[in-house]
């Protein structure tokens, strides 16, 4: 370190999960964050710094924040809308609601709400599929939130409102604008094969090629869509359509619950990743996603909330832990998808997913500083004879206590420092009146 750089966080008697490739836990550990929010050491012993703050975790678990690779934060406006019902009959009664409702500032309310909620759950990057992708950008931006998104597509003209040929249009010009996001990757969102034609899904493929931007498609998640995919598109399954429209390669798949062999191995070939959403698959009865098959496939798989209308919370714990006992359940035996794998799925999975796991996804020394600090006097994580246990089993969001993104405070005991609590679930609240009239006034 050269000696006139200031440090910027000393974190102090930690138990830190690394979620390297070994998975190392450091006891007693400390960790610098330098003056240009990355990390600069992590120790077993104390590192001689100069940081300007010093955070004492009291022996608390300190990990990589987590990773919510398939969210539409914006939904927070409809969440609980339409429950115990089918993923159709939802979409149903959602979509016209959307297009009654949400502008920007609309979504901009939406995603501040979602916002606070995943920052003080723990969530430091999210990769989001929604309408008026700006508003949500500037909530980001604002809120210090990590961020992915790009333009969606359906057929519908959206409340945007565009018809595809002039989103087309608009999604070309949002990809050109420079942004100072981080990561360069543009994002492409057809919002699944179900709800696009092949015609519509290769354009869609050209303009991803054309900016080098990465896929983000709903895939493969209710028998209902692989009905639906099936009649429209001659046969095949939503992965066939994608790997036959060239949409397929390194995509992001949110939910691949019905997927054929012939599917799982097209991902594979095609380094795509799947992003298991359970909360969401529990609560549609969408079925069970067979994760262990993807990973002796070598697939990528990482975690979602899915978004608050279907998951119904922003909540990557109960991901975790729904994950977990899903597979023990369903494959009979409760060896698998260990722990360590679980926290994997939630951190550098998800970064990987996004082509960000040189930068995040686990606590490595040059990664940019997005970590949690969980509460070291918990009842619930108490005693805590393995961290990765610990995480898979019990943590809540209850239990996270501090939150950096970036090497910046954003959550500071349980309290977000960046989005004002109290504004931000009333302007939703106010919204949700405006829902409830749209839905009752149909
Ligand atoms: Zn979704």
């Amino acid at each position: 370190m050269s000696t006139n750089t200031q440090d910027r966080i000393a974190i102090v008697n930690a138990q830190i999960v690394t979620v390297d490739k070994s998975a190392s836990v450091i006891e007693n550990g400390s960790l610098v964050i330098g003056g240009d929010g990355s990390i600069r050491a992590i120790s077993s012993t104390s590192i001689a710094n100069n940081a300007s703050e010093t955070i004492d975790a009291n022996g608390a678990i300190v990990m990589p924040g987590l990773i919510n690779a398939h969210t539409h934060l914006g939904m927070t406006l409809f969440r609980g809308l339409g429950d115990d019902m089918s993923l159709e009959d939802f979409l149903a009664r959602l979509m016209p609601a959307e297009v009654r409702v949400l502008n920007y500032e609309a979504v901009h309310s939406g995603t501040e709400l979602a916002a606070l909620e995943s920052l003080l759950g723990g969530i430091t990057t999210s990769l989001d599929m929604y309408y008026l992708p700006d508003a949500a950008l500037a909530v980001a931006k604002s809120s210090g939130m990590r961020l992915q998104t790009g333009p969606n597509f359906l057929e519908s003209d959206g409340p945007e409102p565009l018809k595809f040929a002039d989103r087309l249009k608009w999604a070309t010009q949002w990809l050109e604008a420079p942004r100072d996001t981080i990561g360069t990757t543009g994002w492409v969102a057809p919002h699944s094969t179900y709800l696009l034609s092949e015609e519509q899904l290769r354009v869609l493929a050209d303009l991803a090629a054309r900016f080098e931007a990465r896929i983000h498609v709903h895939a493969s998640e209710t028998v209902g869509e692989m009905q639906l995919v099936a009649k429209r598109h001659g046969g095949r399954t939503p992965i066939q359509v994608l790997d036959d429209t060239k949409l397929l390669r390194r995509a992001v798949l949110a939910h691949g619950v019905h997927l054929s062999d012939h599917d799982i191995e097209l991902i594979a070939q095609n380094s795509a990743t799947v992003v298991h959403c359970p909360a969401s698959n529990f609560k549609l009865a969408s079925g069970v996603a067979r994760i262990l098959d993807l990973q002796r496939a070598g697939v990528n798989v990482a975690l979602g909330t899915d978004g608050p209308a279907s998951g119904n919370d922003i909540d990557l714990w109960i991901a975790i832990r729904l994950a977990g006992y899903m597979q023990k359940t369903f494959a009979k035996n409760p060896a698998v998808l260990p722990a360590v794998e679980l926290v994997r799925m939630a951190t550098i999975n998800g970064a990987r997913a996004l082509q960000l796991d040189h930068l995040i996804g686990s606590l490595e020394v040059g990664k940019r500083a997005d970590i949690i600090i969980l509460d070291a006097d918990s009842p619930s994580l108490t005693p805590n004879f393995d961290p990765h246990t610990t995480i898979a089993t019990c943590v809540t969001r209850a239990d996270v206590r501090h939150v950096i993104v970036d090497g910046n405070v954003v959550v500071r005991d349980r309290k977000c420092l960046t989005i004002d609590h109290k504004t931000a679930v009333n302007k939703v609240k106010l919204l949700g009146k405006q829902v409830l009239a749209s839905v009752n006034n149909n």
